[in-house]
């Protein structure tokens, strides 16, 4: 089965409003043309409406960095995916940052991921091991725990659903897995999904590599076969080498 691979940005807690609106102009003009794979930017959530506003017409999709599950209520400073729902089209799910700095739990993503889901929206689901968890042999263990937490109350996953492999040792950085670590990691995430899942489910779903990815090491990176894309950070912050990423994922897909 043919997965399109999808490339999306994620812009962190990066930017003003005036140079996001600078990159967002710049990439509606670098990233027009590029076909065979889905793009992304997933910008601050306060510039997410002159993203939907910039990128409107064309084919970058724009999504939320977080999401919080109830729909509305006294929750101070969270963002409901009932409040995203209509104006983006992806939300990352269970970023690391999210697990790691602020705490959230497997059971909380979960929760966010079945919101999105429920409110016709793409997840992004990031998982991914420590450092330490590679060295001791636990990277299975930890994406698995991770994966089946999130999955605790989904009985099928829609076509393409998107899960961004992120180690945690390489977010940030510069040290990106190698194209053989990636391979093997993303193999091993499909191969869980099967068994959570079914086959079919599993070889439809796209799997992403983040971790320091950029221009050049972009291509190895997508040509593996289970690697589907890729989760952009630093080097999406710049409309250049956001563009050369695109063009080297969509050389690879064509
Ligand atoms: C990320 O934030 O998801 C990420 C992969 O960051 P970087 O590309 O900067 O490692």
């Amino acid at each position: 089965m043919a997965r399109t691979p999808i490339v999306a940005g994620n812009w962190k807690m990066h930017l003003g409003r005036t140079p996001a609106h600078e990159l967002l102009t710049a990439l509606r003009d670098s990233l027009a043309g590029i076909e065979g794979i889905d793009m992304a930017v997933c910008p601050p959530a306060p510039w997410i409406a002159d993203a939907a506003d910039v990128l409107r017409g064309t084919r970058i999709g724009v999504g939320a960095q977080n999401v919080y599950w109830e729909p509305h209520g006294a929750f101070t400073g969270e963002v409901s995916a009932a409040m995203l729902a209509g104006t983006v089209d992806y939300v990352i799910v269970g970023h690391s940052e999210r697990r790691h700095v602020f705490g959230e739990t497997d059971e909380q993503s979960g929760r966010k991921l079945r919101t999105v889901l429920d409110l016709g929206m793409q997840p992004m689901l990031a998982v991914g091991e420590l450092r330490e968890e590679r060295e001791d042999g636990r990277t299975n263990d930890v994406l698995r725990r991770q994966l089946l937490a999130a999955f605790a109350d989904i009985e099928r996953l829609p076509e393409g659903f998107i899960v961004a492999y992120e180690p945690v040792w390489a977010i940030g950085t510069g040290l990106t897995a190698t194209p053989e670590i990636a391979q093997l990691t993303c193999a091993d995430i499909r191969g869980i999904l099967a068994e959570r899942f079914d086959a079919a489910t599993a070889e439809s779903c796209r799997i992403q590599y983040g971790g320091s990815a950029n221009a050049e090491n972009a291509a190895s990176l997508v040509g593996q076969p289970d690697v589907d894309g890729l989760l952009v950070g630093g080097a999406a912050l710049q409309a250049e080498s956001f563009t050369k990423i695109c063009q080297a994922a969509a050389a690879v897909a064509s």
